[in-house]
């Protein structure tokens, strides 16, 4: 049988038909009769549900050129929307995406994260607004998941290790006081990682490596998020890449989290990275040097995952998004300390630039209702 959307299909027969006009984006019923091997009467039947439950619409005719033209039906997208919040330390961005799991909101504030009322309020207000924008449709949003950089307890209820922004202990429940929806947590890595090996029906296991003002990581198997025992799993700012090197907030010593993290390089325009790789492409001495370190430093971690997982590893958050021009390079030094490949081309940047985090936050809603369709 040929491959279907494995890891978000339920398996019934109009669960494979939901799923092939997804990836077809519009479709006849007699193809899909014929690709998915199903009588007529089933594809009927099932169509007839899918039609009645507002998944999909007729989308138009298929095929001009004589006799009858056959209606072409596609996922109605405004079907149904989950909402993501990424939250840093200086600011909110809210999003939402579709049935499809395409990006459909979005909207970024600058607010400083403050463990108090008007902080969560002001979330309740930025989703209702999210929500009633003309977009969506009230009705048709199925939760919201609020992504932080912290680790999260395993039912996505409490952040359990949340020394970035001082909030250990913080719940769901609280964070998500004046949201007038299910609410879950999420962590960013993990939330980047997923966003990003949804969107790759090629690449089903990956390692996802967040450069942003702190480094996460998260093991992406079989489009999964692996999570460990702790559940701590992927957490590869915290590995020692200098003995008894930098002082990392862990309380450790030589994280490659100190090494790598985005402001490392951002410091040097006082905390602007856009400044940083502008310099850096006009050949300012200073950046060229920094970067080399860096980029010394990010090859030797880069390579101790590929040792370790022998998978892609995809580089994300903002250093990754700067990636590109530089991936050349990234990927000699990563292949000169590989005993086994004699190139680095399992090295890879982001697919997803905008707002990666808060849609793998948004996505698991979408996702799971896929199953059950
Ligand atoms: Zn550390």
């Amino acid at each position: 049988m040929e491959r279907e959307s494995g890891a978000y299909c339920g398996g019934s027969s109009r669960n494979r038909i939901f799923h092939k006009i997804r990836e077809a984006g519009s479709v006849s019923a007699s193809r899909l009769s014929y690709e998915l091997m199903l009588s007529r009467p089933t594809v009927k039947k099932c169509m007839d549900e899918l039609l009645q439950a507002g998944f999909i619409y007729e989308s138009g005719y298929i095929g001009n050129t004589g006799g009858r033209r056959a209606g072409a039906y596609s996922v109605a997208p405004g079907a149904r929307a989950a909402i993501g919040i990424d939250l840093t330390r200086n600011h909110i961005t809210v999003i939402a995406a579709d049935l499809c799991g395409n990006l459909i909101y979005e909207k970024r504030v600058h607010r400083e994260f403050a463990l108090d009322d008007g902080y969560f309020r002001y979330l309740g207000q930025l989703v209702t607004e999210a929500v009633e924008s003309r977009q969506i449709g009230p009705e048709t949003v199925l939760g919201t998941g609020i992504v932080v950089p912290g680790l999260i307890t395993e039912d996505h209820r409490e952040i359990f290790y949340g020394k970035i922004l001082d909030f250990t202990g913080l719940t769901v429940d609280e964070i998500g006081k004046y949201i007038p929806l299910a609410c879950r947590l999420y962590n960013d890595a993990d939330a980047g990682g997923y966003a990003e090996v949804s969107k790759r029906e090629d690449m089903a296991d990956a390692f996802y490596i967040s450069l942003s003002n702190n480094i996460g990581g998260s093991i992406l198997i079989d489009h999964k998020v692996y999570k460990g025992e702790g559940p701590r799993s992927g957490e590869v700012g915290h590995m020692t890449i200098v003995p008894d090197g930098r002082q990392c907030y862990c309380g450790q010593r030589g994280c490659f989290e100190t090494y790598c993290n985005a402001t490392v390089l951002a410091d040097l325009y006082q905390g602007n990275l856009e400044q940083f790789f502008q310099h850096l492409e006009s050949g300012d001495a200073a950046c060229v040097s920094l970067w080399q370190e860096y980029l010394k430093d990010l090859a030797l971690a880069v390579n101790n995952v590929r040792m370790l997982f022998d998978c892609k590893v995809i580089l994300g958050g903002y250093v990754g998004a700067h990636m590109e021009p530089y991936l050349a390079e990234l990927k000699e030094l990563a292949a000169n300390k590989n005993p086994f490949e004699g190139n680095a081309d399992y090295l890879e940047v982001c697919r997803v630039k905008k707002e990666a985090l808060a849609l793998g936050g948004a996505l698991p809603f979408i996702h799971e209702l896929w199953k059950t369709i």
